[in-house]
C-alpha cells in the first residue's frame, strides 16, 4: 500500500482507501461510494452524520456505512428522482475517474521503479545489494498486484452501480415524454417522433400518415358528468387509441381532449383505415360509470388525416391534417377526414 500511495499524495480515491483500510472497512462499491463522497465533500449532511457517530464514539460498521448509503447516496428523499440519480452518477463517476488515476499511477510508478532496480541489477556485484534489490522488487510487485485486484474488483462493482443509474435515468427521460393523466405519449414526445418521422421519411421516401383526432362535444360530457369522469373517458380514449394502432406507431395526447397518431410507412389509404377502425371502435364502446353503474352513452372522436409527401415538414403536414379535422367537424363529427377531401366543399 504504501508503496502506492507515496506516489499518488493527494489523491482523493487513494486517500479514501486508505482511510477505509484504517477504519478495517472493506472498499466494496457502496462503502467506497460513502466514503468517497464524505472525503470529497460532496455531501454536508452524509459528512455531519458521519462525524456525529464518530463524536459518540460509534463504531463504523459495514452495516452503519449500508445504512448511509440507503439514506444519503441511494435516496434523498428531499430530492427529486432525476437530481437524484445524475447527482449519484456524477459522484460515482467522479470515484472512477480518481480510482482509473490511481491504477494508472500505480503501473507507471511500478514500472519506473521497476526500471531503476533493473538498471541497478545490472551495475550491482554485492550478493547482499542484489538480494536487497530482488526483495524490494517482490514487495513492490505485491503491493501493485494488491492494488490492483482493489482496484479491479472497486471499478467492477462501480461499473455496476453505473449501470444500474444509467437505466434509472434512462427511465426517468422515459416519463418525461409520457403524458400523466393517460400514460401515453406527451406533446413533447409528438414532437420528437414527428421530426423524426420526417427525417427518415427524406430518406426512405416512404410516407407516413398522421391522424389529429378530437373528442366530439367533449365539454357537453364534462358540463354533464364532472371533470373527474371526463378523466376517466379522456384515459378510455388513449387506451383505445394505443390498442388499434402498432407499437412502433407514435399515439400522442397533444392536448386537452384532442390526440395524435403517427403511423409509420402509411400512405392516405392506410392512414384512413387504421382512423375508421379506431373511430368506430370509439363509436361502439357504451360508457358507463362503473361507482354507480350508471349509463353515460357513448363518445364519438372526429379525425383529420394527412400524409407526408416530398418537401413537406413536420408543421405543414400538422396543418393538413388538422384542416381536414376541422373540415371532419364542420361535417357533422363522428368521422374520418383525409386531407385529399379538402378541396370538395361539402363531404357527405
Ligand atoms: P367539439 O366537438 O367541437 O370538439 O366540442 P368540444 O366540446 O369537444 O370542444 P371544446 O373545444 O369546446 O371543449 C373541449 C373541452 O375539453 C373543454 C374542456 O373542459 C375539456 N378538456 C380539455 N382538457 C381536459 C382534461 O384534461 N380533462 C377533462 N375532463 N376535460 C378536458
Ligand atoms: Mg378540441
Ligand atoms: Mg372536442
Amino acid at each position: 500500500m504504501s508503496f502506492l500511495h507515496n506516489h499518488s499524495a493527494g489523491n482523493l480515491a487513494a486517500t479514501v482507501i486508505s482511510e477505509l483500510e484504517a477504519l478495517s472497512l472493506p472498499p466494496t462499491p457502496h462503502v467506497f461510494a460513502v466514503w468517497y463522497a464524505h472525503v470529497a465533500g460532496h455531501d454536508p449532511a452524509l459528512s455531519a452524520s458521519i462525524r456525529s457517530r464518530q463524536t459518540l464514539g460509534q463504531s463504523l460498521t459495514a452495516e452503519v456505512i449500508e445504512e448511509l448509503h440507503d439514506a444519503h447516496i441511494q435516496n434523498s428523499g428531499s430530492v427529486k428522482l432525476a437530481e437524484r440519480s445524475s447527482r449519484a452518477v456524477i459522484m460515482e463517476i467522479d470515484g472512477i475517474v480518481d480510482l482509473i488515476k490511481m491504477s494508472l499511477g500505480s503501473t507507471s510508478n511500478y514500472s519506473e521503479k521497476l526500471s531503476l532496480l533493473l538498471g541497478e541489477m545490472v551495475t550491482a556485484n554485492d550478493p547482499t545489494a542484489l538480494k536487497e534489490i530482488v526483495a524490494t522488487l517482490v514487495k513492490a510487485t505485491d503491493e501493485t498486484r494488491g492494488m490492483n485486484q482493489t482496484l479491479e474488483k472497486g471499478l467492477r462493482g462501480a461499473r455496476k452501480e453505473v449501470d444500474d443509474l444509467r437505466k434509472v435515468l434512462e427511465d426517468t427521460r422515459l416519463e418525461t415524454l409520457k403524458d400523466a393523466l393517460t400514460g401515453i405519449s406527451n406533446r413533447k414526445h409528438f414532437e420528437q417522433s414527428i421530426q423524426a418521422a420526417v427525417e427518415s421519411a427524406k430518406q426512405s421516401r416512404r410516407p407516413f400518415a398522421l391522424l389529429m383526432i378530437d373528442i366530439d362535444f367533449f365539454k357537453k360530457f364534462n358540463d354533464t358528468f364532472g371533470h373527474l369522469t371526463g378523466d376517466k373517458v379522456l384515459r378510455v380514449v388513449a387506451q383505445t387509441l394505443r390498442e388499434k394502432f402498432p407499437t412502433r406507431a407514435t399515439v400522442a395526447r397533444f392536448g386537452g381532449e384532442e390526440f395524435a397518431v403517427i403511423l409509420p410507412d402509411a400512405d392516405l389509404m392506410a392512414g384512413w383505415i387504421g382512423a375508421e377502425a379506431a373511430r368506430q371502435s370509439m363509436e361502439a364502446r357504451e360508457l358507463v360509470k362503473r361507482s354507480t353503474g350508471e349509463k353515460m352513452g357513448r363518445i364519438s372522436v372526429s379525425i383529420g388525416v394527412g400524409t407526408w409527401t416530398r418537401n413537406d415538414s413536420a408543421l405543414s403536414l400538422v396543418g393538413r391534417a388538422d384542416a381536414a379535422l376541422m373540415r371532419a367537424k364542420a361535417n357533422g363529427r363522428n368521422r374520418t377526414v383525409t386531407e385529399d377531401q379538402l378541396d370538395i366543399s361539402a363531404v357527405a
